[in-house]
């Protein structure tokens, strides 16, 4: 099933879904370096800090990111 993310993104953000935060601690630009992560044709932004837990962690982002629990996992292992 297809997940509009920037669908998502203006219900969890407002209106303004190309507000620049971290997805993960919601800093600006402002406080933090923010890295620019594109994905399901949204531009998402993270900082440095929570970056480790995109790669390391995804899954935890899973509310956040829709399909973020299989980013770290290979193709079709179920044990993981
Ligand atoms: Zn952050």
């Amino acid at each position: 099933m297809q997940v509009d993310l920037a669908h998502i993104y203006n219900e969890v953000y407002g209106m303004n879904s190309s507000e620049e935060k971290c997805i993960v601690c919601e800093r600006s630009s402002n406080d933090v370096p923010l890295i620019p992560l594109h994905y399901q044709n949204a531009t998402l932004w993270i900082c440095p800090q929570h970056l480790p837990v995109l790669i390391h962690k995804p899954e935890q982002l899973a509310d956040k990111l829709p399909g973020a629990a299989g980013f770290g996992k290979p193709d079709s292992h179920p044990h993981g």
